[in-house]
């Protein structure tokens, strides 16, 4: 069994059966005769479902919203924006798709080829609880509109929201086995990858869980795509407008409880601007309302479970082990659930190994540097590359950053947030492959080439 437990109140809620073997194996099964007819559904078909998926989840935004809440424990506010983004991704595909469908002829000595786009299969998704909706649609959507089929490994805490997006799909008339649940623990998922009915395999969480899912897809010669950590800088200049970026700093850390993949983490100061910045940062931390997450008032609610809240403390407490400053917060708050408050760290040396690490919760690490070369240096001085978000009105120093920076993505005075739009991933330790737009459709797909004579 699973069972979900309250972040916010360290009970416990919900329990789900888990799936044993037999249900695994039907699962496959009803997977592959789903692909079998939905490979060859009509644009028209795949778009209809994915507005009416939309129109499902816009239909019980509220009971999605709560349900994420009482798992993993965002403020109701937050989860409601999720919703609201998940409809748009749907949507998007649902208008974008038959486009991004589109193949190309081009010329041949001997004739002329096109290239079309075919699916593929059974696609196996493996993902995190931080955006229990979000990171499945950015998969899911996609999926439906190539014509493949899902089967979903959501995390052990948050499969209340799996099951639900379940019963969204097939309230909305989703084939049957076209968008599957398992709910399984994560030593199912290698057998899983290497069995001949799954032909693809899409994975966002730890590097560790990354590692793990990449050999068994090696092993079988399955395409992965990798979503994983990172420990994002937003670089600050001293054009830059340092009210907006400092209290889009406090944004970026403190949003999702510090428990996003794409927020800075590491705020990198020029040394003209460091004190200015620095004492706007702190103000905004410091006043960072934390509360119960069912309040629309909220702004920071539990981490996602005691066991992460305590990872971060532990991160805390190396930190001033090896030679950081605490300036504020960063501490337990002693009530029952997995509550801490926002905290900045500075001094910390850029060679210890804290400084190389992804602080997953809401603890920002604040450097100070000369000059831009130096900037880039530090930015790039881990093993991350996932986001990056910089300030500044100098157009050669936005270039430079664009050009030199390690990382898949760059916000340019701005909070660095994903859209159906554009493409998402990283670089490094960060993953491989990309998701959303046309880019993250295209990678389980099979680019044919049909050529005349
Ligand atoms: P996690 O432990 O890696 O869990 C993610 C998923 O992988 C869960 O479904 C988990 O299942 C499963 N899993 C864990 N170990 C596995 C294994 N050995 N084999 C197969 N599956 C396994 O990640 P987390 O700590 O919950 O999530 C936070 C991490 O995700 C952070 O590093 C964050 O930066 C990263 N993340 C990245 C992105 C991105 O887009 N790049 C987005 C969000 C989060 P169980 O829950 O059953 O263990």
């Amino acid at each position: 069994m699973f069972t979900s437990i309250n972040p916010a109140t360290g009970e416990a809620g919900s329990s789900f059966e888990e799936l044993d073997e037999d249900g695994i194996e039907l699962a496959l099964t009803r997977a592959q005769t789903a692909y079998r007819a939905w490979r060859n559904a009509t644009i028209e078909q795949r778009t209809a479902l994915l507005s009416a998926i939309a129109d499902q989840w816009a239909a019980n935004k509220q009971h999605l919203a709560e349900t994420a809440v009482r798992e993993m424990g965002k403020p109701i506010t937050g989860a409601l924006a999720e919703v609201d983004k998940c409809i748009a991704g749907f949507r998007h595909y649902a208008e974008q798709g038959p486009g991004y469908l589109e193949g190309r002829t081009v010329k041949t000595p001997t004739g002329r080829a096109q290239a079309r786009w075919l699916p593929m299969g059974p696609v196996l998704a493996v993902m995190p609880w931080n955006f229990p909706y979000w990171q499945v649609v950015r998969f899911l959507a996609p999926t439906i509109m190539a014509g493949n089929v899902a089967l979903l490994k959501h995390a052990s805490s948050v499969q209340g929201c799996a099951a639900l997006m379940q019963q969204l799909a097939s309230a909305a008339g989703a084939p049957d086995g076209l968008f599957q649940n398992l709910a399984i623990k994560s030593d199912k998922v290698a057998d899983i990858i290497a069995d001949k009915r799954v032909v693809a395999v899409t994975l966002t969480g730890s590097e560790g869980a990354g590692a793990k899912v990449a050999t068994a897809a090696g092993r079988a010669l399955k395409k992965v795509v990798l979503e994983l950590g990172g420990s994002d800088p937003l670089i600050v200049m001293p054009s830059a407008d340092i009210d907006l970026a400092a209290k889009t700093a406090v944004t970026a850390r403190v949003q999702n409880a510090g428990q996003s993949c794409i927020c800075a983490k590491r705020m990198i100061v020029h040394a003209e601007v460091y004190d200015a910045f620095l004492e706007r940062f702190e103000a905004g931390m410091r006043a960072v309302k934390i509360g119960d997450p069912m309040d629309p008032e909220t702004v920071m609610g539990p981490l996602s479970s005691e066991a992460q809240r305590d990872t971060v403390l532990e991160q805390v407490a190396r930190a001033q082990a090896e030679g950081a400053t605490l300036r504020l917060g960063g501490e337990r708050i002693d009530r029952p659930g997995a509550w801490m408050t926002p905290g900045v760290l500075t001094g910390i040396d850029p060679e210890s190994d804290v400084a190389k690490e992804e602080i997953f919760g809401p603890v920002a690490a604040v450097y100070k540097v000369a000059n831009i070369a130096q900037a880039i240096d530090l930015a790039n001085d881990v093993p991350y590359g996932l986001g990056s978000s910089v300030w500044t009105q100098d157009a050669a120093e936005i270039e430079q950053f664009a050009r030199d920076i390690e990382s898949g993505m760059t916000a340019v005075n701005a909070l660095l947030a994903s859209t159906p739009e554009a493409p998402f991933g990283g670089v490094k330790l960060s993953g491989h492959g990309r998701e959303l737009g046309p880019w993250g459709m295209h990678e389980f797909m099979n680019l044919k080439a049909v050529m005349y004579g």
